[in-house]
């Protein structure tokens, strides 16, 4: 008789199994069903709903099956030239975190590409106001942030000293909802779940991922409920994010030159060389940053060599299909002699 199965969701991952915790509120790691893993490579992420059978005599839970996902976060894998990498499934928004006093705007840029991408909502978060002691320099990282942003993103100031600066932040994390933080480690995520909480329950400072020195590394993440709000889930150690599929991503992240595209004369214009564009004649004429121009060529060049390389990858996979039928054909026809 087969086991009885279980409904439940993917709360926690670091280095072991993944916990699942059951509709029952029950918490159990649980390893991949054989038969999950080799049909497509699939393995459960944070966030995902899952079925479980909980085996006698068996100290782990089995995942049987993942649900379809309303929602993925997806980057470049890392380690791979051409493979796809989920980070999180199931969320309603992204929050986009760095410090007030060392915004990145590239790696913003960047990060809002791979957020928008998503569907969900996005708002990115200005961390550590209370070391920015500049204020006017504040207000100008706030409107070069709020321009980048553009009308899509909200973005907010909090700070570790006030705690009354997290309650426009708690404010959107609607009850029933989840919500994904991004941001380079060090940003001060962990703080913002603290705070969001009103309790310690990330480890603030800790190290994360390996910096090559040796340190020791965890990299964990767990959905975290925040008291008469949704849930959210930090997610340190996301360093490289290596664009994957981001058209959609990088057409909501760059408004303004999506808009100023439609001005160029032909419709398919990449805007590199081609006569009248539009975008181009913008940066001449000072009114679209070329750093901002740069950084947009940057990112369609790198989805551009991802696309091309899956290309690759899929034609040579079908070549060794095509070599296996082959064989397949040599060796039943041998049989049949
Ligand atoms: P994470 O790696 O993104 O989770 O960042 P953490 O929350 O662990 O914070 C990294 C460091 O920044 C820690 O030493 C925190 O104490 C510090 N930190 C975080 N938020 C603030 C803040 O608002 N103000 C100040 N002064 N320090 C902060
Ligand atoms: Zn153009």
């Amino acid at each position: 008789m087969a086991d009885e199965q279980f409904s439940g969701e993917v709360v926690k991952l670091d280095r072991g199994y993944p916990l699942v915790r059951l509709e029952s509120g029950e918490r159990v790691r649980c390893e991949h069903a054989t038969a999950l893993v080799k049909e497509g490579a699939c393995r459960a992420v944070i966030g995902d709903h899952v079925q479980v059978s909980v085996p006698a005599a068996h100290d782990k839970g089995v995942i049987e099956a993942i649900a379809p996902r309303t929602r993925e976060f997806v980057r470049k894998d890392p380690t791979e030239r051409a493979v796809p990498q989920v980070l999180a499934a199931n969320f309603e928004r992204v929050i986009v975190a760095q410090p007030v006093g060392e915004v990145n705007l590239r790696r913003l840029e960047r990060e809002l590409v791979l957020a928008f991408e998503t569907g969900a909502a996005v708002t990115v978060v200005l961390t550590k106001a209370d070391l920015a002691d500049d204020a006017a320099a504040t207000e100008a990282t706030l409107a070069a942030v709020r321009a980048l942003a553009g009308p899509a993103a909200e973005v907010l100031l909090v700070s570790a000293a006030d705690p009354a600066s997290v309650d426009a932040v708690r404010a959107l994390l609607a009850p029933g909802t989840t919500t994904v933080l991004i941001g380079r480690s060090g940003v001060g995520k962990s703080s913002l779940v603290n705070m969001l909480v009103g309790d310690e329950v990330l480890e603030v400072g800790a190290v994360r991922e390996g910096d090559g020195k040796g340190r020791h590394t965890t990299v964990s993440r767990e959905i975290v409920e925040v008291p008469g709000a949704g849930r959210i889930v930090d997610m340190p150690g996301v360093r490289g994010l290596g664009l994957w599929d981001a058209e959609a991503g990088i057409e909501a992240a760059f408004p303004d030159i999506e808009s100023l595209a439609e001005g160029c004369r032909f419709r398919d214009c990449t805007h590199h060389e081609e006569p009248g564009c539009a975008v181009r004649a913008a940066v001449e004429a000072g009114t679209l940053p070329r750093e901002r121009y740069d950084s947009y060529q940057a990112l369609q060049q790198e989805m551009a060599t991802v696309r091309d390389r899956r290309e690759q990858a899929r034609r040579m996979n079908k070549e060794k299909a095509s070599d296996q039928k082959r064989y397949n054909k040599k060796t039943q026809g041998r049989k049949r002699r």
